[in-house]
């Protein structure tokens, strides 16, 4: 894939009509949107995009995105690098109403005067497949091995009756069965 950055602003109807490829690149850094949910917003998404027409005569474009990433643990708050991937495939048009015509398996995307923000396109797909609450998987979770360390470390709170106290074993075994569904 080529490392150039992708355009950002083109004409969209064109390229569907000479059926165009368009690979890039864009710096994860320059989708404020997206990069305000990454603990690190370093790092380029991969972007493969292929316009053209398809049997109903309708403009579409298909698209490929990987971005490696760099999230934050939400058990141990700690780095957790994956990567995201998207397929998409996009019906364009220049109204709501011809939004409203497309059949269910196209999403629209709007071009206003003939022209579109590509970024905006790619940053929004994004949007679509960052998880809301990311988790290491058990075995790679710094979390995972200190539960018990940290629970004891609560309980030293003056208001808690030692009585009171659960077991941290058991609460390890709590959090080990949500984990496993
Ligand atoms: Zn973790």
């Amino acid at each position: 894939m080529s490392n150039a950055e992708l355009p950002r602003t083109v004409e969209p109807n064109k390229l569907a009509e000479k059926e165009a490829s368009l690979d890039g690149v864009i710096a994860l850094r320059s989708l404020s949107r997206f990069a305000a949910l990454l603990l690190e917003p370093e790092g380029d998404v991969d972007v493969h995009l292929q316009f053209g027409m398809d049997a109903e005569r309708r403009r579409v474009v298909e698209g490929q995105l990987d971005a490696p990433v760099v999230l934050e643990c939400q058990r141990c708050m700690s780095a957790m690098r994956t990567s995201l991937m998207s397929s998409f495939r996009l019906g364009l048009v220049i109204s709501d109403e011809q939004a409203r015509q497309l059949p269910r398996d196209l999403e629209p995307f709007l071009i206003h005067d003939f022209e579109a923000d590509l970024w905006q396109m790619v940053e929004d797909e994004l949007l679509l497949v960052i998880p809301p609450y990311p988790l290491h998987e058990l075995e790679d979770c710094p979390a995972a091995g200190t539960l018990e360390a940290l629970d004891a470390g609560q309980d030293k709170g003056p208001a808690d009756e030692p009585e009171q106290r659960e077991n941290p074993f058991s609460v390890l075994a709590e959090l080990k069965k949500k984990d496993d569904h």
